[in-house]
């Protein structure tokens, strides 16, 4: 149940429920934090089975995305949507411009995205309610498919285990890399892999996706889904679930990197532990999967691919910094990861609090330093 105890325990700053019968919108908004700025992340649309199922996601999701724009170095909050709803049967232009109209409501303490089942059209109907809303068309002057500038990311972490590991970021040019999942995301982490020289395992579930994969790389080999975790490799990359690394596939796997896309790849935390004690380097999956999210902030300062690639290539760097910090202190790299997020959002907490003078925006302190930096 959505109580204010819980509210606190999660550091949830507000939840809105919004609905509108005419067009069927019930929409549930969770603003985690905002010392940072904005909460902006992405509107999932979902066929829940209970509202407390809604809840439970957005309140966990909006909590994820404070920290990864925290641990990215992004002048942003955490925040998140869900829309309760079959996306095949639920969607109209009403309800997304309904729902657009609220977000506005929200004056700018909450920016929104796609998600899962959000498409870029979905997301042109709450353009045309808000201009809080990200993602939009290229023909709009947006960011477009956010999937090349994700797996850019993913390759930028992978150079940094690289790195750790052998040395130097271009020993990928003679490793194996395993890609579990070579959907939007895997398929063009692939691509860089391929063009650094690595050798390409993969596995999926879709056979157009399979297709795609022999006819883009005809040498990769692809391996079923069951051996996957079992087959011998140097980095594995998980670009398909969340949870693939559990009690049951650490023992199986071979590598001694695990980087790739999919979100909370960990089933529990624990597991970060485990993989540290069998000298598995594991890369913190909500950083190297910022990406696309450093893709969409641009969009506010006007979007060019050449300064998103750069913002994306500090993922190098900050992996790194975690591997330091995960040894310096003897802990796993998915807690380093948390502590460094933790300590940005600390640490800008206690700079808030100096008064600025009465500034142009004298009726609202700070607000106007805050929004400049989006
Ligand atoms: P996608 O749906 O395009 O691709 C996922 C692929 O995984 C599909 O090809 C699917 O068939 C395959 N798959 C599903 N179950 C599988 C299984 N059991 N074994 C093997 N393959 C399986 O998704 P995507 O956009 O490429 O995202 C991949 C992951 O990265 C997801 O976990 C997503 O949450 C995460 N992520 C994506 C982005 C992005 O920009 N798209 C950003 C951050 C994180």
């Amino acid at each position: 149940m959505l109580t204010f105890e819980r509210l606190y325990k999660m550091g949830h700053e507000e939840v809105i429920f919004f609905s509108e019968p005419s067009c069927g919108l019930k929409a549930i908004i969770a603003i985690h934090d905002t010392t940072l700025g904005p909460a902006l992340g992405g509107t999932r649309m979902w066929p829940y089975a209970s509202e407390e199922e809604a809840v439970e996601d957005v309140l966990r999701l909006s909590k994820g995305m404070t920290y990864k724009a925290a641990v990215s170095g992004l002048n942003l909050g955490g925040g998140k949507a869900v829309i309760i709803g079959n996306p095949k049967e639920d969607k109209s232009e009403a309800l997304f411009r309904a729902y657009g109209r609220y977000i506005e409501s929200l004056n700018g303490r909450y920016i929104t995205a796609e998600d899962v089942n959000i498409s870029v059209q979905d997301i042109d109907h709450v353009y045309t309610e808000t201009n809080y809303v990200c993602g939009i068309d290229k023909a709009n002057g947006g960011s477009g498919n956010p999937a090349p500038y994700t797996a850019l990311g993913v390759f930028r972490g992978m150079e940094a285990s690289a790195t750790k590991v052998w040395g130097s970021r271009d020993s990928i040019s003679s490793k194996t890399v395993g890609i579990q999942g070579v959907g939007s995301v895997g398929i063009e982490l692939a691509q860089l892999v391929h063009d650094a020289g690595g050798k390409l395992l993969y596995t999926d579930i879709s056979e157009e996706n399979i297709g795609r994969m022999k006819e883009r790389f005809p040498s990769a080999q692809y391996i079923a889904p069951e051996k996957f975790y079992g087959t011998e490799m140097d980095i594995y990359a998980p670009c398909a679930l969340g949870a693939t690394i559990n009690d049951e596939t650490i023992p199986q796997l071979k590598c001694q990197i695990v980087n790739g896309a999919a979100n909370n790849q960990l089933a529990e935390d624990r597991h970060g532990q485990v993989l540290k004690d069998k000298g598995i380097l594991y890369s913190p999956d909500y950083l190297i999967n910022a990406g696309g999210l450093m893709n969409v902030s641009i969009e506010f300062e006007g979007w060019n691919d050449y300064k998103s690639r750069r913002m994306i290539d500090t993922i190098y760097d900050t992996t790194l910094r975690i591997f330091d910090m995960s040894e310096e202190r003897n802990i796993p790299v998915n807690e380093a990861t948390d502590a460094l997020a933790e300590e940005r959002l600390d640490s800008m907490k206690k700079i808030q609090t100096t008064y600025l003078g009465r500034g142009s925006d004298h009726r609202f302190p700070g607000t106007k330093a805050r929004h400049n930096k989006l």
